[in-house]
């Protein structure tokens, strides 16, 4: 049922409950509220779940979405309760159960780091040669540390463990690195980079990935269109930062041609102004919605 299932998504929103393609999603937590609207700008049409709803179903598709623990999405999907889930890799990587992961999603992006408090001495990971670390990804910790670790397991606050004597350094979360100097900590290694991840059992083939793909792609990309004098084109294309050569279309007005590409969105900042010195004029910047092939 679950490879016809897989095989069938979006054929028909109507389908019968098991026919559905069931997707676990986090309950609560950072990575919610994202999860749910990648649903959404995927165009499934997700009903809004209220906050005790443990399920919901989407209106353009047989999808039906499960909200569990993040930490429970990794067995979830291993034990075939659902077909697929998003969770954070770092909670997959943590769980080490047989899963793959099926495609980033560009949300939730954090790293795994080593920690000492603000006056410690130590530099590098080196320097915590038969130190105590206090972490709750011990699994994590134990393949990425040095051996001569000793590893303290603490559920929540770990960044406290240091003041508290229980331990020289820590392994946690970051993402912009206010919580470790709020609590006198700097770090010292990163050792994962993390982010949101949609994972399934090993050999999925998933039309759901193709979906979700086209959105995280068109999530980073813009669509830009200039106007230029044919004597600046040569400049402006070399600025262009596309994997295709830019669109370049005559106007109505003689000598004069748009430019039309696909930029990352990460560039804009640095590009516009670059454009406007290289001659560009009438700049337009469009979001797009999905990119495909
Ligand atoms: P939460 O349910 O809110 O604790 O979120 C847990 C997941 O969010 C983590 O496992 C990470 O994948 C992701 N995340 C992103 N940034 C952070 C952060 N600064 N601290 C903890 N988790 C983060």
């Amino acid at each position: 049922m679950a490879a016809a299932r897989r095989g069938r998504l979006l054929a028909r929103a109507e389908a019968a409950p098991e026919e559905r393609l069931r997707i676990a999603v986090p309950s609560k937590g950072r990575l919610r509220e994202p999860a749910i609207e990648l649903l959404h700008d995927a165009g499934l049409a997700p009903e809004t779940p209220g906050d005790r709803a443990l399920a919901f179903p989407c209106r353009n598709a047989p999808v039906e979405a499960l909200l569990v623990r993040a930490d429970d999405v990794p067995e979830y999907v291993q034990d075939g309760v659902v077909d697929c889930g998003i969770t954070g890799l770092d909670i997959v990587r943590e769980s080490g159960v047989n899963v793959v992961e099926l495609l980033r999603l560009g949300f939730g992006a954090c790293t795994l780091e080593a920690a000492v408090p603000t006056e410690s001495s130590v530099q590098s990971l080196v320097d915590l040669h038969g130190a105590r670390v206090a972490t709750s990804f011990p699994r994590l910790a134990r393949e990425l540390l040095p051996a001569s670790i000793e590893l303290v397991d603490v559920h929540g606050s770990v960044e406290l463990a240091p003041r508290l004597g229980l331990a020289d350094a820590i392994v946690d979360l970051v993402s912009s690195g206010s919580t470790l100097r709020t609590n006198g900590l700097r770090s010292v290694a990163q050792l994962l980079e993390s982010e949101a991840v949609l994972i399934g059992p090993p050999g999925a083939d998933l039309q759901l990935v193709s979906v979700f793909r086209s959105v995280v792609d068109a999530r980073g990309a813009r669509y830009l269109m200039l106007n230029a004098s044919e004597d600046a084109l040569a400049e402006i294309c070399a600025l262009v930062p596309s994997s295709r050569a830019p669109s370049v279309l005559p106007l109505a007005e003689p000598g004069m041609v748009a430019v039309h590409s696909v930029i990352p969105a990460a560039d804009v900042w640095k590009l516009l102004p670059a454009l406007e010195a290289a001659g560009a004029s009438s700049i337009l910047l469009v979001p797009l919605e999905r990119m495909l092939g």
